[in-house]
């Protein structure tokens, strides 16, 4: 029998996956489970109550409908829901072509259609949480720089940022490390990258009129612009947070013009539907590659999060398909004995349950931009097809919202990855 570990599951990376797996270990197991959390970066103190600035410079991220019933399942939803806003309609068009679609919660007979958060504050109810989840220890800032595995366990060095290293011995380690996770490298786990050759440039905006709950997905030729819907800011002008994918070049140059030029330029291309764009917050510009592990399990090691695949973000799925990822790895985890948590075969049945969840995922978000990025003008009516087809076909309509809302898993055709491989 092998020695009593010293926690059962060290999660290295306190990112929002890493985080909200720590808080399904803990409330699935009512804490029986013992758990380290370890994050390079320091962590708020603890009794520092989650702080909500309505800043122009964060991120945002559109949580699916799924998404709410997993955070509502680890206790974070009542304190994240004072500050999300609700998608009631989704616009998806082309731009200077004639197709485009209404979905809308009513339709689904749905409360939303899924829900807007700041990073900044969806990152602060869950640390937060964190201090009073059962079971969870949280180290930062300390880093794992060292995974071995000996005696049906996996023996990892974490270096505290101020402090001699440490050797901490764990049934399971969950790698939770982000997208050029350089746990998975350590490993020896390769990975597939698909590199679009665009970058996201990303921004808070204000319009002249309200947003009504209405999320917009346009697809124009220099790529796809989603812009979502955020409370007011503080003086009232209807904001929203805008993902606008161009080539690195363009999105280099329009991060550095002034701002009424680039108001000028998202105009042009957005449009009137919500009046005139008034203010821009930071810009900020995130290169887009697909990223995929080659492996996700090992005795004692499961890969998580952008570490185990970092999507193209047009179609809001990274989050809410790690979320769902966790969310069912910390189910199979919780109805074993301590002593099989890394096991490999439990590990695959994990994976296994996973598997169509992730390949459509995916592939859904990999094939959309690509296809609304096409000039060639048989695509263009393709797609314009597509779009009308979605406005009037429930069936499609359907189909594409419920991918989109993550509530549909297991809808993979023939197991193939994006990158060639197979889970
Ligand atoms: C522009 C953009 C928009 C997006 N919009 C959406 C959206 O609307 N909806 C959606 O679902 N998804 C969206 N995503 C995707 C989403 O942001 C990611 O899926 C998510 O942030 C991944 O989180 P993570 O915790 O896996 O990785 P990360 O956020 O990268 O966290 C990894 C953590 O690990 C820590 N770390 C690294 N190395 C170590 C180590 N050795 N030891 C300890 N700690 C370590 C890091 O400090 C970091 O905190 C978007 C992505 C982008 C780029």
């Amino acid at each position: 029998m092998s020695p009593r570990a010293d926690y059962d599951v060290v999660i290295a990376g306190g990112g929002m996956v890493g985080a909200s797996l720590a808080l399904a270990l803990s409330d699935y197991s009512q804490g029986r489970l013992s758990v380290l959390l370890v994050e390079s970066f320091p962590f708020p103190k603890a009794g520092s109550a989650p702080v909500y600035r309505p800043s122009f410079d964060a991120r945002s991220t559109a949580l699916s409908f799924g998404s709410r019933q997993i955070l509502e399942s680890i206790g974070v939803w009542s304190d994240l829901a004072e500050h999300v806003t609700a998608i009631d309609k989704i616009h998806v068009s082309d731009r200077g072509h004639i197709g485009s679609s209404l979905l809308t919660a009513a339709e689904q007979a749905w409360p939303a259609l899924g829900y807007v958060v700041e990073n900044a504050w969806l990152g602060s109810v869950l640390l937060n949480r964190l201090h009073t989840a059962d079971g969870v220890t949280c180290l930062s800032p300390a880093s794992v720089s060292k995974v071995e595995h000996t005696g049906g366990q996996a023996e990892l060095t974490v270096e505290p940022k101020d402090g001699e290293p440490q050797r901490i011995r764990c049934g399971l380690l969950a790698v939770a490390d982000g997208a050029q996770s350089g746990l998975r490298t350590a490993l020896g786990i390769a990975s597939q990258t698909v590199d679009y050759s665009q970058s996201a440039l990303i921004a808070n905006v204000t319009f002249e009129n309200p947003h009504q709950g209405i999320a917009y997905e346009r697809f124009t030729d220099q790529g796809p612009l989603a812009l979502l819907p955020l409370s007011d800011s503080e003086d009232g002008q209807a904001r929203a947070a805008l993902v606008w994918t161009l080539s690195p070049e363009d999105a280099e140059r329009l991060q550095a013009v002034p701002e009424a030029e680039f108001l000028r330029r998202l105009q042009e291309r957005f449009g009137y539907r919500q009046g005139r764009l008034l203010r821009c917050g930071e810009r900020g510009l995130f290169p887009l590659q697909l990223v995929e592990a080659e492996e996700q399990v090992r005795p004692n090691v499961v890969v998580v999060g952008n570490a185990a695949h970092a999507l193209h973000p047009v179609a809001g799925q990274g989050f809410n398909l790690a979320l769902r990822d966790v969310a069912r790895l910390a189910e199979h985890l919780v109805a074993l004995d301590t002593g099989q948590l890394g096991e490999l075969s439990q590990l695959r049945a994990y994976l296994g349950r996973q598997k169509d969840d992730q390949i459509s995922t995916v592939q859904f978000s990999h094939q959309l931009p690509r296809l609304f990025a096409q000039a060639n003008p048989l695509f263009s009516l393709g797609r314009n097809l597509g779009l009308l087809a979605l406005d009037v076909l429930p069936v499609f309509k359907r189909r594409f919202v419920e991918q989109a809302a993550g509530l549909a898993p297991g809808n993979a055709r023939g197991g193939k990855r994006v990158s060639g491989r197979t889970l």
